[in-house]
């Protein structure tokens, strides 16, 4: 069996006495759609932000791509992609100037255009960012994920309150993503998205 590509071993989470996340173990294989399922509360957030790194776990072991995250905080960030807020898109300049604008601050060179495609949106490469629907929207935010070139990404509850025909679209591109042999961690408090995935985890409040 391969090694997974991310390996969670009975991570906690303690917020004082509160306890976020209790024990919580699981693994990602590459090349999958590994979806994160439970309520409002249930500790998705937090776990996924450990994962990123982005916040301290109480107590457990989590391995991204064979190294310890408790080791390695930025060689796991390099190999990641992770969802910005959309707040921060200039609503003035139109997608390749923001993809452009990102990739800047990321350092790296990209081809905006293939970025585009990998979301389906190249016919709107000259669009700006607010002339575009919700659903394209979205769209748009996971492209910016796709910047530094990760093998990984990660979304936080990329559904949560999108229109079904959006939603549709939205898991169909993540089969695209998919394709193109990016493995994908994906929360959602949607129990019916469970099929859309290779592998689930249920956590509960
Ligand atoms: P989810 O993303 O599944 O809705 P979260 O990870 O955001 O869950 O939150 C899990 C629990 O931890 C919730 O009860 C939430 O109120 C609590 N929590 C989250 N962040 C903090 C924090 N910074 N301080 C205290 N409690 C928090
Ligand atoms: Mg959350």
């Amino acid at each position: 069996m391969l090694d997974p590509i991310i390996k969670v071993e009975n991570l906690t989470k303690k917020y004082g006495d509160f306890e976020a996340v209790k024990g919580l173990s699981f693994e990602v294989y590459a090349g999958e759609i590994f979806g994160l399922l439970g309520p409002n509360g249930a500790g998705k957030s937090t776990t996924l932000e450990i994962i990123e790194t982005l916040r301290e776990k109480t107590s457990g072991k989590v391995i991204v791509n064979g190294i310890d995250i408790e080791n390695d905080p930025a060689a796991v960030k390099k190999i990641i992609g992770v969802q910005l807020q959309t707040a921060g898109f200039y609503p003035g300049l139109n997608l390749v100037e923001l993809l452009d604008l990102f990739a800047g601050l990321y350092n790296e060179e990209i081809d905006p255009l293939a970025i585009l495609d990998s979301v389906n949106l190249r016919d709107k490469a000259k669009a700006k960012f607010k002339e575009l629907s919700g659903g394209q929207k979205q769209r748009f935010s996971i492209a910016t994920t796709l910047i530094n070139k990760p093998i990984l990404i990660f979304l936080d509850e990329p559904t949560t309150g999108v229109d079904a025909v959006s939603r549709k679209e939205f898991w169909e591109m993540l089969q695209l993503l998919k394709a193109e042999g990016i493995t994908i961690v994906v929360s959602t408090p949607y129990m019916d998205e469970a099929t859309l995935c290779d592998q689930v985890a249920l956590i509960q409040e």
